[in-house]
C-alpha cells in the first residue's frame, strides 16, 4: 500500500533542512556556537528523558494483557502502515482532555493516548480511536519525530517551522484515512466536540462553516500554529474519504 503524503511536506522539509545546515555549519565554524550547541543539545535531551520518564512512570503500558484490545489495535495498525515495530503505548490521564501524540527518545518510539480518548474505544467508538491510533503511527512511518532533531534550528523560523508541522499533521490524517476510513471523521470530530457530543454533530455543517469561516484573524491563527485548523482538517478528510464509505 503506497501511503500519501500531503504535497507541500516535501518543499518545507527541503528548506527547513537547507535552513538547519547553514545554522549548523556556522555555529560549528565559531568555536562559542559548539559550546552553546551542546549546552542546548545536552538540555534538550534531558528534558525529553526526564519526559520520558514521567512518562513511563506515572500512565499504563498496553500489552496482551493491558487493554489488550488496544494492543490488538496497535499491532494491526502497525502492520498496515509497515512499521518494523510496533511502538511503546503508554494511556495517559489528563483531566478530561483529547489527545493522542507520538515521540521517540534514544531509538525507541512511544505513542501517548489520553485516558478518555481511549474510554472511547470501550463506547462503540472502537474506529475513531483506531483513527487517532493510525494517524500517530503515521507520524512515525513518515519519519516525523526522526526529522524533528534535525530541523530544530529551522523550527524558530516564524512561519516556515510551523507550516512543516501542519502539513505533517495533513500528512498524518491522509494516512490514517486510507488505513480507517471509517473512523476519520469521527476521529477528527471527537477532537472538536468531546467524545459524547460528536455522535450528534451535523457533518455537513461542519464542512459548511469551513467554508465560510474565513478571514484574516482565522488566518493568522493557523498560520502560527503547529496543527492546521480543526474545521479544514475534517474538511480534507470528509472529501477525502466520502466516495470510500459511501
Ligand atoms: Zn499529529
Amino acid at each position: 500500500m503506497e501511503l500519501k503524503v500531503y504535497p507541500k511536506e516535501e518543499l518545507y522539509l527541503i528548506l527547513m533542512f537547507i535552513i538547519s545546515l547553514i545554522t549548523y555549519a556556522i555555529l560549528i565554524f565559531s568555536i562559542v556556537g559548539i559550546i552553546y550547541l551542546l549546552i542546548v543539545a545536552i538540555f534538550a535531551f534531558f528534558t525529553h528523558g526526564i519526559f520520558i520518564g514521567s512518562v513511563r512512570g506515572n500512565s499504563v503500558r498496553v500489552s496482551n494483557n493491558q487493554f489488550p484490545e488496544v494492543h490488538k489495535m496497535a499491532e494491526e495498525l502497525s502492520q498496515k502502515i509497515g512499521l518494523d515495530e510496533v511502538p511503546s503505548i503508554y494511556i495517559m490521564e489528563s483531566g478530561g482532555m483529547l489527545n493522542a501524540f507520538a515521540t521517540k527518545f534514544l531509538g525507541r518510539n512511544f505513542v501517548i493516548i489520553y485516558s478518555d480518548v481511549l474510554e472511547l474505544a470501550y463506547e462503540e467508538g472502537e474506529s475513531a480511536v483506531a483513527f487517532i491510533v493510525a494517524h500517530e503511527l503515521a507520524h512515525i512511518k513518515a519519519k516525523h519525530l526522526m526529522w524533528r532533531y534535525i530541523l530544530y534550528p529551522a523550527m524558530f523560523v516564524p512561519f516556515l517551522g510551523s507550516a512543516y508541522l501542519r502539513a505533517c499533521e495533513y500528512t498524518s490524517d491522509l494516512i490514517a484515512a486510507q488505513l480507517v476510513p471509517n473512523g476519520a471523521i469521527q476521529g477528527l470530530t471527537v477532537l472538536a466536540t468531546g467524545k459524547r457530543l460528536y455522535q450528534k454533530l451535523n457533518i455537513l455543517e461542519i464542512i459548511k462553516q469551513s467554508e465560510e469561516e474565513k478571514g484574516f484573524w482565522i488566518w493568522l491563527s493557523e498560520k502560527l500554529s503547529s496543527h492546521p485548523n480543526l474545521i479544514k482538517r475534517i474538511n480534507k478528510i470528509y472529501y477525502e474519504t466520502k466516495d470510500v464509505i459511501n
